[in-house]
């Protein structure tokens, strides 16, 4: 009998089938697809070898018999072909998720059962060459045809929404059955449409859908980009699911053959919780997804493991030698977020702002909202970056000494789409977290040296601006040149020009400030302090830095009139200043009693709402008009 190609298409399904079950899998739409794939075509096979059997027994059989599973194999035919369209489709989520499309395809396929089985079947049987033909087989090669051609055509048309190795893997894995079926039909002899489909299958299951695909190489857990798919996945199907995040610190790396064993003993150590899917995450952060059909036994068992996990990692690894210092994040419920990035996103952040004394930290429905506020702020930075909606604020700054506004600082605003102005306060600290800082710095900047050349601020009376710099823009190498070329372009004099430089805990790279600071400064640039007396600047960075001016805090003016010692700390710390040769900015000051006393203190010039809140530019150039005319 010729069932030598089938019978090594049933083999290679079967060994398929063996790999793929020994793993575990994650349980993505494409995963239970091509697990599916495998099963028809196993069963196509199986009809196609029985489908010849009983026509070379059909004079033993009864006719129906020989007709029915002949007309099995040609519907489990059509069968892969329509897997192979469904699998194709599933890379585009708009397509998996179109209601009235997979009704279509439901429909359709029905259309063709219907036909395959009422229309009539005839049989050839000439020595070796066995096969069916009429209307019933016409009909399934027919539709084996258009799904076999839609699901390339899609791989053409949705191209930008599947990447080349899931392209070319399907288009192979089609093409294959395109052959075998033009083959059979050109040498009926050999029958090798269920064979092609395998090896087609096996293309697919080396290319795409191995286990091992979706896992980390070192720690055998499922991968990030593998965790991204699921979250997906849960969150369009909107399960309810537990996470866990285990951030272990970027600190203990070592040699990284130690580091590997400790990954994986810790992933072992996380996988024997049967009740939980495992993925490494963000460096070596694992997450453990509770997402079983029960939600309530989920959000149990986490609670019980976390505590369970935070014990273990109280207690060394690698065989007792080495500690693993860890932080957890707890989500209970997934719907603190609206999307898997906004998910990851909560999580990242949350990560990167657990201080040295946080041991973990619960996130709610309120660390969802927080991460939404921000990522709306980011929205409104990016659109106001596009649409030129970024303005300047111009604060005078009064000098005690000549008695007039020599100096202003420029003070960032946003315009929101709603048309009111979004404060500095609320998005310089987003800018920052999202890497937009930049480009806003730049851009205030650009405003304020064409504003200062345009409107001849040194004719009125200023003699610079003081403009303020993020820690981030600090530790950027081309900074210096960035701000040099943008004093070139809009012809602004760098004596002109004051940046104002904080104190900050999360500079890491002080040296780049310190190169930044120098080669601005042989322009001619100067420097303040700003920020002096909050929690984060002492006088040591006075010491270390060059710069000119120190602009002291707002909470500092108020701070005096609370009792002597603040008094008396105040009076040497503005000594000390002086003693060193620099000047001294009193922000903040409200009332004429804290000018007053700022002018005693021997502070230099002063910033606050008593003289004036920020401005818009023109009414700045009125104030500046105004008041240094009357001085
Ligand atoms: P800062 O540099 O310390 O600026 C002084 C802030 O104090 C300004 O707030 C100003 O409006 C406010 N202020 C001045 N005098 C008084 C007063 O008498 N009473 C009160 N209650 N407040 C007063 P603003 O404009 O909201 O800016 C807040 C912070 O945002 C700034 O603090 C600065 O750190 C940051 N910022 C503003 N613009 C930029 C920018 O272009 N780049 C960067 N990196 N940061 C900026
Ligand atoms: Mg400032
Ligand atoms: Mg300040």
């Amino acid at each position: 009998m010729n069932i030598q190609f089938q019978a090594c298409g049933l083999i290679l399904d079967v060994i398929l089938i063996y790999f793929f079950l020994r793993h575990e899998t994650v349980g993505l739409f494409s995963e239970r697809i091509f697990r599916m794939s495998l099963v028809v075509n196993t069963i196509c096979v199986i009809l196609d070898i029985a489908s010849i059997i009983t026509i070379v027994s059909a004079v033993y059989l009864p006719a129906i018999v020989v007709t029915i599973v002949s007309k099995l194999y040609l519907v489990s035919l059509v069968g892969v072909a329509y897997l192979g369209f469904l699998y194709t489709s599933n890379d585009v989520r708009h397509l998996r998720e179109d209601e009235t499309l997979n009704r279509i395809l439901k429909i359709v396929l029905g259309v063709e059962v219907f036909f395959v089985l009422a229309l009539p079947i005839d049989f050839h049987h000439e020595g070796n060459i066995i096969y069916t033909y009429g209307f019933s087989t016409a009909v399934a090669y027919i539709f084996m045809a258009v799904f076999v051609l839609g699901a390339v055509l899609l791989t053409f048309t949705h191209s930008k929404y599947m990447n080349a190795s899931r392209r070319n893997a399907i288009r192979a894995w089609m093409a294959l059955e395109v052959l075998a079926a033009v083959l059979q039909n050109i040498f009926p002899q050999f029958q090798l449409i269920g064979f092609g489909s395998a090896v087609g299958l096996f293309v697919l299951y080396c290319e795409l859908e191995s286990p091992e695909s979706y896992l980390d190489r070192v720690t055998g857990t499922f991968s990030y980009e593998t965790l991204v798919l699921y979250l997906k996945q849960l969150f369009a199907e909107d399960r309810k699911f537990a996470g866990i995040v285990v951030c272990t610190e970027d600190s203990w790396k070592m040699d990284s053959e130690q580091e590997n064993r400790i990954l994986v003993e810790i992933s072992e150590y996380l996988h024997s919780f049967s009740g939980a899917k495992l993925f490494r995450t963000f460096g070596n952060d694992f997450i453990l997804i509770y997402d079983g059909k029960e939600a309530e036994k989920g959000l149990i068992e986490s609670a019980i493991n976390l505590d369970l996990i935070k014990a273990r990692f109280q207690e060394p690894f690698d065989k007792g030698s080495m500690n693993v210092p860890a932080k957890f994040l707890y989500l209970p419920d997934p719907h603190i977020a609206t999307d898997c990035d906004e998910y990851l996103e909560i999580c990242r952040i949350n990560k990167d702002e657990m201080t040295r004394d946080e041991m973990g930290r619960l996130l709610d429905e309120a660390a969802g909202s927080r991460i939404r506020e921000q990522r709306r702020v980011r929205s409104e930075i990016v659109k106001a970056l596009e649409e030129d909606r970024v303005e300047v604020h111009f604060q005078p700054i009064y000098s005690i000494e000549e008695q007039r506004f020599v100096s202003a600082e420029a003070l960032a605003r946003i315009i929101g789409s709603d048309g009111k102005l979004i404060m500095p306060g609320l998005f310089i600290p987003v800018a920052e977290e999202y890497g937009l800082i930049d480009q806003i710095g730049e851009r205030v900047f650009e405003i304020t040296c064409r504003t200062f050349r345009e409107q001849n601020l040194r004719e009125k009376g200023i003699k610079y601006v003081e403009v303020n710099l993020s820690v981030a823009q600090c530790e950027n190498a081309r900074l210096s040149d960035i701000y040099n070329k943008i004093m070139e372009r809009e012809q602004v004099e760098p004596t002109s020009i004051n940046l104002e430089i904080t104190e900050s805990s999360t500079l890491h790279y002080k040296n780049i400030l310190l190169e930044n600071m120098n080669a601005l400064g042989r322009l001619g640039c100067s420097f303040s302090l700003d920020d002096f007396g909050t929690g984060e600047s002492n006088l040591n960075y006075i010491v270390d830095m060059p710069v000119q001016i120190v602009k002291f805090d707002r909470t500092m003016v108020q701070d005096y009139f609370v009792n002597d010692r603040a008094k008396t700390v105040m009076r040497a710390t503005v000594a000390m200043i002086k003693e060193i040769g620099l000047k001294i900015v009193a922000e903040g000051v409200e009332t004429k009693e804290q000018l007053d006393a700022m002018e005693a203190l021997g502070v230099d010039y002063i910033q606050g709402y008593y003289f004036s809140k920020p401005l818009q530019e023109k009414d700045f150039l009125k104030f500046i008009a105004a008041r240094n005319m009357a001085a």
